[in-house]
């Protein structure tokens, strides 16, 4: 085993067992005044708010979070290139998600720093520790910005070659901005898993990698394609370091965690969203359907019991989602 395959399962020593993963992204940026209503979504502000991520990645940090995902997500090199930017400009744009992202490591280290003279007052988390940037690459899916992440439905003409390429050069890119992990996020079917274990082989990138899926009905994900398949993926590449799933309303996640642990040994990362419905076609959130942060917290320590060992939050959830996940599992260990 070299270090790639190793980096987790140190990581989660040096954790005590369970990693703390961030919560969403977009709704904290628009509740720090950015207006994401744009294909781009959370990468607008990659352009246009970069201070804007690094605070709400402060923010995660502070509230507890040991992995940060970058903004790009659905930061596709053809999405920059439909809005007039080149290849070059791009590729700037990618590297620059990670470069913030370590920026705000840099700057949470040094508040940790300060803080072991200063203790801060105000229940801000700064406790010396390490911490991984993991680079978030959207579906292809999320590129089309119209849903179909969240059915999987890429037509028949769909395989594996045009996803592969799809892809390809925007992983290479990331990777090459040194993240400590890529995360390949919201995987709605077993065809675009396959797609990104091949392309960690094929461009021998030497970043570790997770890969979360999704799921609409707390079995299959949510093409309909097996769990256990997709999972499987995960299981037969070296470079995948974790598996598991996010933005998935709670109440599936449970059951979701057992059929992963029947397939696998890797590490299990779980971020669900709130619980929330979206709405694909008003491409917005339907208010006041998701479950409470005390809810949500309520769930952390079953999902660990069945054996998940990295949890976070995906959409709508907030620092105060994590800082809750945070206290909870340090009150348990
Ligand atoms: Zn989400």
């Amino acid at each position: 085993m070299g270090p790639v395959e190793n980096l987790m399962s140190d990581f989660l020593r040096e954790c005590g067992g369970v990693a703390v993963i961030d919560g969403g992204l977009a709704t904290e940026l628009e509740r720090h005044g950015a207006n994401l209503n744009d294909p781009l979504w959370s990468a607008k502000c990659l352009l246009n708010d970069p201070h804007l991520i690094r605070t709400v990645h402060l923010d995660y940090l502070e509230a507890g979070a040991d992995i940060i995902i970058t903004a790009s997500y659905q930061a596709a090199i053809q999405g920059f290139e439909n809005k007039g930017y080149s290849l070059e400009e791009s590729e700037n744009l990618l590297k620059k998600s990670v470069e913030i992202a370590l920026e705000a490591r840099d700057v949470y280290y040094n508040r940790c720093h300060e803080a072991s003279y200063n203790p801060s007052p105000d229940g801000r988390i700064l406790k010396q520790r390490q911490i991984l940037v993991a680079a978030s690459v959207g579906s292809y899916g999320a590129y089309l910005a119209d849903g179909s992440e969240y059915s999987g439905e890429y037509g028949d003409a769909m395989d594996l070659e045009f996803l592969k390429n799809f892809h390809r050069r925007r992983v290479k890119v990331l990777a090459d901005s040194a993240p400590d992990l890529i995360a390949f996020e919201t995987v709605p079917n077993k065809l675009e898993a396959q797609a990104f274990a091949q392309l960690l082989e094929e461009e021998g990138i030497n970043i570790p990698a997770w890969l979360s899926f999704n799921s609409k009905d707390g079995v299959n994900v949510v093409s309909g394609d097996s769990l256990t398949e997709c999972v499987a993926v995960a299981e037969s590449s070296k470079k995948i370091v974790a598996v598991g799933i996010n933005c998935t309303p709670p109440r599936f996640i449970r059951d979701l965690i057992l059929s992963i642990k029947k397939v696998t040994a890797k590490p299990v990362i779980i971020y669900p969203n709130s619980g929330e419905s979206y709405d694909a076609d008003r491409k917005e959130w339907v208010q006041n359907t998701g479950v409470s942060d005390k809810d949500f917290v309520s769930y952390v320590n079953t999902w660990c019991e069945v054996g998940a060992t990295l949890v976070g939050g995906c959409c709508r959830t907030t620092p105060d989602t994590i800082r809750a996940i945070y206290r909870t599992l340090s009150t348990k260990s």
